[in-house]
């Protein structure tokens, strides 16, 4: 019955043709997963060290790595190249609700001599995460089809405090405005037709896990969020803390379009005014026209307006990726597209969402300026400017609306 057997990475995946699942264009994201997870098992095992040296003894889990669940598992391709090509895996539930889902996964297992590491499991994950409240796992992949939402109650009530939870969503539609109510049944949140839209969406996501993790005392970090050909990806941090639960209010807002000039504008959800980083207005804009056109709003959101990605943990990422020693990230296929777009990561200004610079022109019919030519201009009025990963012809900046389009109409 095997018809093909295909290698990623250092998985070896006996295909049945038609049976199970497996998409070729999501080697990134298996690769991107794997130098983030790498990164974070790598701190969690120097925080094993050190906690260790201080108490002088090991708890189980310090002792034996991580624990992982891959609730959707589908070929066991991505457990089998984590067993395999990240360090410091002691267990992975490879979990999926289809049997033959799950007969594929026992057989790539044994043929690729993970089943020390890898175990197979065949159950709806929300069951499999409900019954390991109580014995967490390290880190929670979700990778379904579509929308995680239905999953997300359960990850973050089974991940272990300072846990890593990883998140594709490939309903790009939903998120990028084409249907904004059912954004809002899937997300609880409005999506908006926008230039920004794939940022917007990681925002809805981000915002629709803080939301999740909030019910149980848990605030959330991302360290890493990409968009990417048809899906978005992030990666966050689960800690317990009331206080960053409350913080993490702050960090979610509206986001207004005006149906003129598609101006922009954010406004704040929490009620302290100084708990937020942008310093954003307070006062409802909803009944506001456009302060540039005139025009009404469209309204979106709640949004994560916090920081997408953690630089310092992106940082270190790229400086194993660029070190002369030999590692487990050297030999990924899409290297060379993670180092691009984490360089772009790392230089993105942190404020929310941005405009594209065509559109911006073509609102008001008048000549495109070259990219450099504009962001020099805004540099020179004092404001600081950065491309989004998200969109190649982006701009990013803290400059207000009325600056961008002052200098949008003297070209
Ligand atoms: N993570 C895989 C990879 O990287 O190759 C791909 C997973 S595929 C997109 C989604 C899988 O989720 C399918 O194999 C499907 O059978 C499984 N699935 C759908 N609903 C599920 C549920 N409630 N519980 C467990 N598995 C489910």
């Amino acid at each position: 019955i095997v018809a093909d057997v295909l290698e990623e990475g250092q998985a070896k995946i006996l295909l049945e043709k038609k049976n199970v699942f497996y998409n070729p264009v999501q080697e990134f994201n298996r690769d991107l997963s794997i130098a983030v997870l790498s990164q974070y098992s790598k701190e969690r095992s120097s925080q094993s060290s050190i906690d260790s040296a201080k108490e002088k003894q090991k708890d189980d889990s310090q002792k034996t790595g991580l624990r992982v669940l891959e609730a959707l598992s589908a070929t066991g391709l991505r457990s089998i190249r984590y067993a395999k090509e990240v360090p410091g895996m002691a267990e992975i539930v490879a979990n999926d609700i289809s049997i033959k889902a799950v007969e594929a996964i026992k057989r790539n297992v044994i043929h690729n001599g993970v089943e020390n590491i890898v175990r197979p499991h065949n159950d709806d994950a929300t069951m499999v995460m409900y019954q390991n409240r109580r014995t967490k796992f390290d880190a929670v992949d979700l990778d379904p089809y579509g929308c995680p939402s239905i999953f997300l109650d359960g990850a973050v009530q089974c991940i272990k405090d300072n846990g890593l939870l990883l998140v594709t969503a490939t309903d790009m539609a939903v998120l990028a405005g084409n249907s904004p109510e059912t954004c809002y049944v899937k997300y609880g949140a409005v999506s908006l037709k926008s230039k920004s839209c794939h940022e917007m969406a990681l925002r809805i996501l981000l915002q629709h896990i803080a939301s999740h993790a909030g019910r149980y005392g848990k605030a959330m970090t991302p360290l890493l969020s990409i968009s990417a050909d048809f899906y978005i990806r992030v990666f966050v941090k689960i800690h317990t803390s009331q206080a960053a639960c409350k913080k993490n209010t702050s960090n979610l807002g509206l986001v207004y379009q005006c149906v003129g000039c598609e101006s922009l504008t954010l406004q704040a959800l929490g009620t302290n005014p100084s708990n937020n980083v942008y310093k954003l207005p307070h006062a409802p804009a909803v009944d506001k026209l456009c302060s540039i056109c005139n025009h009404r709003h469209h309204m979106g959101g709640p949004v994560w307006l916090g920081p997408l990605h953690d630089k310092n943990f992106v940082k270190k990422i790229l400086t194993d990726i660029d070190s002369p020693e030999d590692n487990n990230l050297k030999a990924l296929k899409t290297l060379r597209r993670i180092q691009g777009i984490l360089h772009v990561v790392q230089e993105e200004l942190e404020n929310p969402l941005y405009y594209q610079l065509d559109r911006l022109t073509s609102i008001i019919k008048c000549n495109v300026p070259q990219m450099a030519s504009f962001r020099s201009a805004l540099l020179n009025a004092g404001y600081k400017v950065s491309y989004s990963h998200a969109n190649k012809s982006s701009v990013k900046t803290d400059a207000p609306n009325q600056v961008i389009w002052d200098i949008v109409r003297a070209w």
